[in-house]
């Protein structure tokens, strides 16, 4: 399986890290060895020193596709959780400044938590679905994805252009504002309106 990350959709998000605002959606991938699960203990990794959280809403592919219409897009994913898309962000300035890529400031090992998974039927409005993330039980993040500047629909379809999707595969759909580092000792816990989902201790 594949770990698709859409950066940059939230414009709040963007005008924080001083990006432009993109014309089409831009993704990066991160490799299945990201995959933190069950809600593990995330390890502070000895190449950074400036480790940060970022909570997105995570889409599950459920059906092999290519080219996909916008308006049959909805056909290929049928779970949401939510995830952190855990940047080194020391190295991605790096990368940035150089013009080199996002690989090891995204994909390191460890750096996607991924929570349960609800039943997309769950959700009265997928474009009313509120999230928020805690740091230490305070809140740090919050995000709705009717603020998304692209849709889940427009994400599947845009991916699926360059690359097929494929069950299994993971969309990570952005961030909101609010993003910032972690130390060890820290404890991140996701929620999905009223549900927690996902806890992740910093060691
Ligand atoms: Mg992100």
């Amino acid at each position: 399986m594949k770990i698709i990350c859409i950066g940059r959709n939230y414009v709040a998000h963007i005008k924080e890290l001083n990006n432009a605002i993109p014309t089409s959606p831009i993704f990066f991938l991160k490799p299945d060895t990201a995959l933190l699960i069950r809600n593990r203990p995330f390890y502070y990794p000895a190449f950074s020193t400036d480790i940060h959280y970022e909570v997105e809403l995570v889409l599950k592919i459920c059906k092999t596709g290519k080219h996909i219409q916008k308006k049959f897009a909805s056909d290929y994913f049928n779970e949401i959780g939510i995830g952190l898309d855990m940047t080194a962000r020391d190295l991605q300035d790096t990368a940035k400044t150089k013009g080199l890529p996002w690989a090891v400031a995204k994909g390191f090992d460890q750096s996607a938590p991924v929570s349960k998974f609800l039943p997309k039927s769950q959700f009265s409005d997928l474009k009313n679905i509120s999230f928020h993330l805690d740091l230490n039980g305070t809140t740090v993040q919050q995000g709705n994805s009717g603020l998304m500047m692209y849709d889940f629909d427009d994400i599947i379809s845009n991916i699926s252009t360059f690359m097929t999707l494929r069950t299994g595969d993971y969309i990570f759909t952005g961030t909101p504002a609010g993003v910032g580092p972690v130390t060890v000792g820290d404890k991140l816990e996701a929620w999905i309106e009223g549900e927690k989902m996902l806890s992740c201790s910093i060691k």
